[in-house]
């Protein structure tokens, strides 16, 4: 497989975005040189091991995260900054693979997760820009009913109000576009700085006790009563190792990245527009997504760019014209915008699983494994590594409703199971223009 670590950046640099420019600085942290222990061996410093080491260490745990670059250089750093309430799957589709009780329980978790991220960042007083507000914009008429009607539902079957239900008339006031009908606001839902958030984790997680070493890649994981997580220039011995590597997982564990398969987003940052541009666009601070499969995310930076996010490629590398073909997303959405210069653009690599649904896995004592939030882990993330937290110590309840959620191997083993991928995602796109 290729190496989404080195692919498509330099060691320890920052994807080239609007994020790491305003980001508030954070501190190097030491790699790992020579042997050390831990109780518990966190890898990847993204929201999900972040999250996993900070709730351990709040525990009385001796946690040590290894993270390949920086502190946030992953997804997390890089994101569309939506922190969605609820699970990535809607409770309709949901109800339908798993059964009503389960579903349910899996929904009480993902608002949890909304919930736990205002609850970190207040706590620990985590600068991020937080705002309330995601709208799910319909981009066909043909989605306005069942819109209303899960709003419905979900106020009745869910006790569930934070969401209302957008008539065309309601999302032609929100947003200066004609490309979208009906839409869905959820309140609970937000958005934030995604790399100063990752960072107000790292910090809260240090302040706890959690030791974190940058630029310390993890080359194996040998078994045994105490594991042994081994890289270039060092390893930890512990008898936890929590694997929080999402999309770039690669084949350090077999069971976790048949599951667990890469694709990439991309975004772009316009220049600061005028007032009157910008609210025209979007009258409200609110974050936006589209109902497309291959869906279109954006909103309003503080210092009002346009952030403008779409997938465009399934091969590994990221494509050279790609701020273009997301700018020509963005102006068939806002055609007003095309006077103003991009000045940002990257690219970030995201996990996905088969069924949609985050991937929890214990492939065996000891090894506990999260990912797969399939382009919905802002929240999710920060509650997988809680929840992973709970289970090292030992109390699984809310691990075993989330490992009971489906998600099987992609067909195809390794080396088919990327073509087929790609096969069945340009399918789903070609579905997006009928
Ligand atoms: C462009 C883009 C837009 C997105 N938009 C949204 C959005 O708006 N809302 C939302 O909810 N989600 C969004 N997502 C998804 C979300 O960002 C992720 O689900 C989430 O950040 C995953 O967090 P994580 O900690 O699991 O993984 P990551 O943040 O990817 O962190 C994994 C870390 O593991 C490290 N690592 C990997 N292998 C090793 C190794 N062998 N040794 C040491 N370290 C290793 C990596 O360097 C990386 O830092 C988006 C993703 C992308 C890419």
């Amino acid at each position: 497989m290729s190496d989404l670590l080195t692919l498509n950046e330099a060691p320890g640099q920052h994807a080239p975005s609007w994020y790491a420019e305003t980001a508030a600085p954070f501190p190097d942290q030491p790699p790992l040189l020579g042997a050390g222990q831990a109780d518990v061996c966190v890898i990847g410093a993204g929201y999900a091991g972040l999250s996993a080491a900070l709730h351990l260490a709040e525990r009385g745990y001796a946690v040590r995260v290894l993270e390949a670059h920086r502190v946030g250089w992953g997804a997390s750093g890089r994101n569309g900054g939506q922190v969605a309430s609820g699970q990535r799957v809607d409770q309709v589709t949901l109800e339908r693979m798993v059964g009503r009780d389960l579903a349910r329980a899996a929904f009480r978790i993902g608002v949890e997760a909304a919930q736990l991220v205002r609850d970190l960042i207040d706590r620990h007083g985590i600068a991020c820009a937080y705002r309330p507000g995601v709208a799910e914009l319909a981009h066909r008429r043909r989605f306005d009913r069942a819109m209303a009607a899960y709003v419905e539902k979900m106020a009745r079957d869910y006790d569930y109000h934070t969401m209302r239900f957008l008539p065309p008339a309601e999302v032609r006031g929100l947003l200066g576009t004609t490309a979208y009908s009906a839409g869905i606001l959820d309140m609970a839902a937000g958005h934030l700085h995604p790399l100063d958030y990752a960072r107000g984790l790292a910090r809260a997680a240090l302040d706890a006790g959690a030791t974190i070493h940058e630029m310390s890649r993890v080359r194996r994981i040998e078994p045994g009563a105490r594991q042994r997580v081994v890289t270039d220039a060092g390893e930890i011995t512990a008898e936890h190792v929590i694997i929080a590597c999402n999309g770039y997982v690669g084949d350090l564990e077999p069971e976790s990245a048949a599951r667990v398969l890469p694709i990439n987003s991309y975004i772009i940052a316009t220049e600061p527009l005028p007032e009157e541009i910008a609210r025209g666009c979007m009258r409200e601070d609110i974050a936006a997504f589209d109902t497309r499969f291959v869906v279109h995310y954006f909103r309003l930076s503080p210092d009002r760019r346009m952030l403008f996010g779409g997938r465009e490629s399934y091969g590994y590398r990221f494509p050279s014209g790609f701020p273009d073909a997301v700018r020509a997303r963005m102006l068939a959405i806002f055609p007003q915008l095309a006077p103003f210069a991009i000045t940002h653009a990257w690219g970030g690599t995201l996990g996905i699983t088969r069924s949609r649904l985050p991937n929890f896995l214990r492939p065996r004592p000891g090894l506990l494994s999260i990912g797969g939030f399939s382009g919905s882990g802002v929240a999710m993330a920060t509650m997988a590594g809680a929840i992973a937290a709970e289970a090292v110590a030992g109390r699984a309840e809310r691990w075993d409703v989330m490992a009971a959620l489906p998600s099987p191997p992609f067909p195809g083993g390794t080396r088919l199971r990327h073509p087929l991928m790609v096969l069945a995602m340009i399918w789903a796109s070609l579905r997006d223009r009928l």
